[in-house]
């Protein structure tokens, strides 16, 4: 299936046409929650109320707890066979692409992502994540220990039981999906809490995944507060596991939540501040150049692993500089609805005055901005939109405000140094351990760097390539757990040693 290209007043129409959900899904049943307790969901396009969405309060997430608890102690979800939940969850990413430019439309209008991005990327992101972990279901085998011929020893995985997963708005689909697939693919339920400025694709999803034959209770999902929702799933005792993606100062509150109460397994995916580094020799310096802009720019800014700091060798600073600030042009804010369109806004206008209070902080400090550094608002139907531009400093100095603290929108700090040592020595002068970038030809030169920098994956000549396969997830205070590839399946399953005398 191709993107279907339309005009801005094609996709402006089909997006008015949708049908948004009305209620939550809990226990296999739409419940329209409180009326009191509905609220606005706001596009960050033009700033319009596009509906109203249904937050779950404590009694709704007693009712979801209980009805994931039920589908995991009485089944039939962690006792079918695993064959057969594969197949399960393979009529739901058949629905997936059935619906897939509604899906994109829908998060496009939700959080301002350009729908070619929507589609394209998040879209095809989400399906093939499940698709992954559906077809993994009945592909992981257990072991059986080398214990001599008078005994025999098992070692099996079993599903923790109820999961509870907590996610932002950023790839919200995406993020969801790395994790309640897994979760699902080896019989865990699911008590999904979706960021507030993306509740409704989550609702969508767990639709469909009723509409494939996926049992009640196997997914629950509860629009709501993460002051409420969050910490309520975080401090009940019937939750088993817990994975969360977001900032790391509710990350720690999620450790906190299970210290107070029941130890549940808490997996926490965080926030980054990640360097990229291009020394003289990288193979191609105008490829280097384009991908750090894209890297910073793409998404918004709005990435937890984004390049935010761009670390260059001095012999090559001026030639990398002028590049990126000539690439930054091709980021002009624009109309999510527009195919055309590079850089959406901001998700919402609260996230657009903390993006501006960064960028104070750092001129405040002294850093030379070179480009951008202020909102933009369009004219016309975009007025009321949450757009940013993009915006470099350079002159960043390491323990700087902005070189330190994670901005999330399109800002780019740039630092330059002598030589490997100083890029090494700035690169890992953070608490984030997400990810890095690093330029070079010389395949010395990437063994050695790549071992020093402490990070969870480090892109070496490009960014934020990946497969499934491979394992996300980061060191430091960027979390700890993994996502994607089949060591995610750590979190949703406990090893069990059944040991018996023959
Ligand atoms: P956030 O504020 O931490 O929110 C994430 C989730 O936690 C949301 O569902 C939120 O609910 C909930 N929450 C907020 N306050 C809570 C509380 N006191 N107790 C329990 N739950 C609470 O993060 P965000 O602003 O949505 O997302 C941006 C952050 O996510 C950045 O730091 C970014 O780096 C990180 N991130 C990390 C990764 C990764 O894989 N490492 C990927 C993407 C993003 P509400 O929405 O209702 O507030
Ligand atoms: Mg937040």
């Amino acid at each position: 299936m191709n993107f279907p290209t339309k005009s801005v007043a094609e996709w402006t129409a089909y997006a008015e046409s949708l049908t948004w959900p009305e209620a939550m899904v809990i226990d296999g049943k739409h419940r329209a929650g409180k009326d009191e307790a509905r609220v606005d969901l706001v596009t960050p396009r033009d700033g319009s109320v596009v509906t109203t969405v249904p937050y779950a309060t404590e009694d709704e997430l007693e009712l979801a707890v209980a009805a994931a608890r039920k589908a995991f102690d009485e089944g039939p979800w962690p006792r079918m066979a695993p064959k057969q939940r594969k197949e399960l969850m393979l009529a739901w990413v058949a629905l997936m692409e059935e619906h897939r430019t509604e899906l994109a439309t829908m998060l496009s209008v939700e959080m301002g992502k350009p729908i070619a991005d929507a589609w394209g990327i998040e879209l095809r992101a989400l399906i093939n994540s499940y698709r992954w972990y559906a077809e993994m279901a009945d592909k992981e085998l257990d072991e059986v220990s080398p214990v001599g011929d008078d005994d025999l020893a098992l070692i099996t995985r079993e599903p923790v039981g109820v999961v509870a997963v907590v996610t932002p708005w950023n790839f919200p689909l995406t993020l969801s999906a790395w994790k309640i697939a897994p979760a699902l693919a080896v019989g865990c339920t699911v008590v999904h809490k979706p960021a507030d400025l993306t509740p409704l694709t989550a609702v969508r999803i767990a639709e469909l995944a009723l509409e494939a034959g996926i049992p009640a209770g196997v997914l629950n999902v509860l629009p709501g507060r993460g002051s409420v929702i969050g910490k309520g799933l975080g401090l009940h005792k019937a939750v088993d596991s817990l994975a969360f993606t977001g900032s790391t100062e509710v990350g720690r509150a999620y450790m906190e939540y299970a210290a107070q109460s029941n130890l549940k397994r808490v997996w926490l995916e965080l926030g980054g501040k990640s360097p990229n580094i291009i020394l003289p020799d990288a193979p191609d310096l105008q490829t280097a150049i384009d991908t750090a802009a894209w890297g910073i720019f793409f998404n918004t800014g709005q990435m937890c692993t984004a390049p935010s700091r761009l670390i260059v060798h001095q012999d090559v600073a001026d030639e990398v500089i002028a590049g990126v600030l000539a690439a930054a042009k091709k980021y002009a804010p624009g109309d999510p609805f527009d195919d055309s369109t590079t850089m959406g806004p901001l998700a919402s206008m609260s996230r657009r005055a903390e993006v501006q209070a960064h960028v104070d902080r750092a001129l405040a400090d002294g850093s030379t901005l070179e480009i951008g550094g202020g909102a933009i608002d369009l004219e016309g139907v975009l007025a009321g939109g949450a757009y940013y531009q993009p915006t470099v400093f350079t002159n960043v100095a390491p323990d700087s405000s902005l070189a330190q603290n994670e901005v999330f929108g399109p800002v780019l700090s740039v630092t330059t140094v002598k030589d490997e040592d100083e890029a090494i020595r700035v690169a890992n002068n953070t608490d984030y351990g997400l990810a890095a970038g690093l330029w070079t030809a010389n395949v010395s030169t990437v063994h050695r760097l790549a071992r020093r920098i402490r990070a969870g994956t480090v892109w070496v000549n490009c960014y934020e390539e990946g497969d499934l396969t491979v394992p996300f997830g980061g060191f430091k205070m960027s979390g700890n757990g993994r996502d994607k590839s089949r060591h995610a399946l750590e979190k949703y399953t406990e090893l069990k040693t059944t040991y018996i005398k023959l």
